[in-house]
């Protein structure tokens, strides 16, 4: 027994030798805002030890400091919201797959690119919102009927220039086809009673003071405005619950082409798949985990359970250039 014990002693050194000098990271490049993320990578390192360096800015400059850094590239993950935006990162050739089967099991095929180029993360709907003072929600339906005369005048949208209502639009076009898309869309640009808004917030709050009675907006908007204040005289509507359902996006992520630390870049994104980073990740920005295995926050089970649209959201990406065409024809600004 005894001399076996310095071979072990021996071994266990040269093991944490190893690990000491392999001291992992893994540098993401992300378009999400510290506080949503922060906690995740924290978690991460805690459990691992891999030290996770993230900088933040918009998606698009991210994306053009990934291309330009091309093979001297620094970043390893690419994380940012909605399809429309991991689809661009797609074809300007800035991601590589990630081939894992547990990132398959963990999150839905429609949330994923079909390439493995990249991965839903959290979902968020992007769905009908009403005044509790001016509408009831039996005179609502889908969005479609949200170019109905019935709403002349009283229809709040953000700026098409949103990636976010261009993915809305693209996915009407994979349903309905240009032509009867571009009628919608017209009947809303219609039914404006103002001009268009830069963000979802101000959307919501010119519902609540008046200025129009129905809106489309993504979730945890109104469940931010909402936990500020819980009389918020407006409420979600599911729409589209008797066809294909509620638009739904997602946040998500991608390996870049040229990242340093492919291996555990792929076991973050593993990690961050699963159980754990999911209920974090999901529940700090009051999303839905892309993973079904995982439940939704109180907060956001709160508004309801609803049959979502099973389109892959990689149409968003496929059909974005379309949809804005269409959308200037439109009118929408
Ligand atoms: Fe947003």
């Amino acid at each position: 027994m005894l001399p076996r014990k310095p071979l072990l002693a021996a071994l266990a050194l040269t093991l944490l030798g190893g690990t000491a000098q392999a001291a992992e990271e893994v540098v993401v490049y992300s378009s999400r805002i510290d506080e949503l993320i922060k906690p995740v990578f924290d978690a991460y390192t805690a459990k691992t030890g891999v030290k996770i360096k993230f900088i933040t800015d918009k998606e698009a400059p991210l994306m053009q400091r990934i291309k330009a850094e091309g093979d001297n590239g620094v970043a390893d993950l690419l994380l940012t919201v909605d399809a429309g935006n991991l689809w661009q990162a797609e074809q300007m050739g800035i991601l590589q797959p990630i081939k894992s089967e547990t990132i398959d099991q963990n999150i839905p095929p429609q949330y994923r690119a079909s390439s493995h180029d990249w991965t839903g993360l959290s979902l968020r709907a992007r769905t009908i919102i009403y005044s509790t003072e001016r509408v009831k929600p039996e005179e609502l339906s889908t969005y479609e009927a949200l170019a109905d005369k019935q709403w002349e005048g009283r229809l709040c949208l953000r700026t098409a220039k949103k990636v976010y209502n261009q993915s809305l639009t693209a996915t009407l076009i994979e349903t309905h086809g240009e032509a009867k898309t571009e009628q919608i869309v017209k009947g809303w640009v219609n039914n404006l009673s103002t001009d268009v808004f830069s963000d979802d917030n101000a959307v919501i709050q010119a519902i609540e003071a008046g200025q129009c009675d129905v809106g489309v907006v993504n979730t945890y908007y109104y469940g931010r405005l909402h936990k500020q204040n819980p009389e918020l005289p407006v409420k979600i509507f599911w729409p589209n619950q008797g066809d294909r359902g509620v638009h739904v996006n997602l946040s998500g992520i991608g390996l870049t082409r040229h990242a340093p630390h492919p291996e555990a870049a792929k076991k973050l994104v593993e990690w961050m798949t699963g159980e754990e980073a999911q209920k974090l990740f999901a529940d700090i920005n009051q999303e839905f985990p892309a993973n079904p295995k995982v439940k939704p926050s109180d907060e956001v089970a709160a508004w309801g359970s609803f049959k979502a649209d099973s389109i892959p959201v990689e149409i968003a990406g496929k059909r974005q250039a379309e949809a804005i065409r269409l959308m200037d024809r439109a009118g929408w600004n």
